[in-house]
């Protein structure tokens, strides 16, 4: 059988395995090299098919990586209170501090680790967030890890099934015994084991699930990463009584461009044109402050803001000006001689955007325009106000897109204790750990923090496969 494939469906129930792991992504693959390299015979469940796999990891760029000096690609120092305090900004305190410097201690030893595994890096990149000294990027991309841990993991005799839905982790009192899992749609199978990993991600691809906690506009919403990601694990855990962490009621979600796939779209459909434009719903009236601070700081705000307009949609208009300023998206602006044409072509009425960019051009002053920092240049007597970058959009060909909000992921999570392992009301579940979005929201219970979830998930993953391996030793 070629390498990877997964044993017969017979021999793979017949096993009993020491881990049985839940999901294909960066967190269930570090669990499980970690554990197979401790002597543990290991087997991952994951739900997508092989083109597909590794989860949201495969559109991951980079990981954020405490440093006391250059390392690897990364420069000068990064140490443990400056990274806390970055995490502290974006989660307005909604962390728990100990498990957070824990991770952010470990992140150190992680990167030779990850190197040693087949992971190579690259520099920073530019035009995007600025992020040389705090992020190592993956070179080839979140694809190119994934590939590299499967390599790794089943040169190390790891068992991959792909198309296997876990449906069920069966619990005997505070103890794992089995996964109920459908491999390509066949019947229910069950997989035995002496502990388990759960790294199955978030619920964000469920998107009943999203209108039961956001509303009917979640319908309207683009998922950004994998399609299997439906909380299936998640909630099967919740209802056999393990507790939870982060707000069941918020996701991640950023402004994309509106022509991107309802799933699986990835970076390349993020939009960075907002500080540059001015935005409006589809009505054509503008919103919100486009210049309000800069992009790195408020480009998670986006994708609400998007959100709370009629039909979930906003439109980014930008003059010739700007159109070099920002990473493009991977689909070409639609672009027009006149702000009436462009509006016409984005489906709004031309004369009432026309009209809107007139009276934002009017409350434009001049001043000095600096793409990068914030600049000041703000409109006078608008309401809403631009506060920087506020130059008119006058200079053709004008250009529009259109955007909608794009989850990235959700909050809700299990809670874990710092050895990984899953607590419920009545004790910690004795064989069971979880790792990744899993369980992230504990540390990033809102905002989010670049390069900081595959951070956690290499931590939590080498943990859990660390304590599982522990249990069955
Ligand atoms: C477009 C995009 C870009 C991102 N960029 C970055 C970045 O540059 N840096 C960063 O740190 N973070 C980034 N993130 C966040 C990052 O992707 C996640 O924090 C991280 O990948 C989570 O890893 P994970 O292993 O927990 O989940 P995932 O990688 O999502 O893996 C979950 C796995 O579980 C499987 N699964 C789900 N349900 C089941 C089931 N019932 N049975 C079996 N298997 C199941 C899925 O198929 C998948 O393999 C990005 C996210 C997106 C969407």
């Amino acid at each position: 059988m070629a390498k990877g494939q997964g044993a017969p469906a017979a021999a793979r129930s017949a096993t009993e395995w020491d881990v049985v792991i839940a999901g294909g992504g960066n967190a269930a693959l570090c669990a499980a090299i970690t554990a197979a390299e401790a002597g543990c015979k290991v087997i991952i469940l994951e739900g997508a098919p092989k083109p597909y796999r590794g989860g949201n990891s495969r559109h991951t760029r980079n990981f954020r990586c405490m440093h006391e000096g250059p390392l690897s690609v990364l420069t000068d120092a990064y140490l443990e209170d400056e990274y806390f305090n970055d995490l502290l900004l974006v989660t307005k305190g909604k962390t728990d501090e100990r498990l957070a410097r824990m991770v952010i201690r470990s992140s150190q030893e992680c990167l030779p680790w990850m190197q040693a595994h087949g992971v190579h890096f690259q520099p920073s990149l530019s035009g995007t967030l600025s992020l040389s000294r705090t992020n190592a990027f993956f070179l080839g991309g979140g694809k190119a890890l994934v590939n590299a841990y499967y390599n790794a993991a089943e040169d190390l005799g790891v068992t991959v099934v792909y198309e296997a839905q876990v449906r069920h982790v069966h619990l005997q009192g505070d103890r794992f015994t089995h996964m109920e899992v459908s491999v390509a749609g066949g019947p229910v199978e069950r997989i035995a084991g002496r502990a388990a990993v759960l790294a199955s991600g978030g619920f964000q691809s469920d998107i009943e699930w999203l209108t039961r906690a956001w509303g009917p506009a979640a319908a309207n919403f683009l998922i950004r990463g994998t399609p299997y990601n439906r909380g299936v694990v998640l909630k099967d855990m919740i209802d056999q009584g393990c507790d939870t962490v982060g707000d069941p009621t918020q996701c991640h979600a950023v402004a994309i461009d509106g022509r991107a796939p309802k799933y699986d779209g990835g970076i390349c459909t993020r939009l960075d044109c907002v500080p540059f434009s001015v935005v409006v719903n589809r009505d054509g009236d503008r919103f919100y402050n486009e210049g309000e601070d800069t992009w790195p700081k408020r480009y998670a705000i986006w994708g609400r803001l998007v959100a709370a307009q009629p039909e979930q949609v906003g439109y980014a208009i930008i003059d010739a000006k700007s159109i070099d300023l920002f990473m493009p998206s991977v689909f070409p602006a639609i672009k027009a001689d006149s702000i009436e044409e462009l509006g016409r072509q984005l489906g709004l009425d031309g004369g009432k955007l026309a009209r809107t960019v007139a009276d934002f051009n009017a409350a434009a002053r001049p001043g000095r325009f600096h793409p990068t920092e914030l600049d000041g240049l703000a409109t006078e007597g608008l309401d809403p106000p631009k506060t920087n970058w506020a130059r008119p959009i006058d200079t053709p060909p004008f250009y529009g897109y259109q955007l909608r909000p794009g989850v990235t992921f959700t909050y809700l999570g299990l809670k874990v204790s710092d050895t990984a392992q899953v607590q419920t009301q009545a004790g910690p579940l004795r064989n069971v750990w979880a790792a990744g979005e899993m369980m992230a929201g504990s540390i990033l219970g809102q905002g989010y923090l670049a390069g900081f979830g595959m951070t956690i998930g290499t931590v939590f993953g080498r943990i859990a496969g660390r304590e599982a391996a522990a249990h069955v030793a």
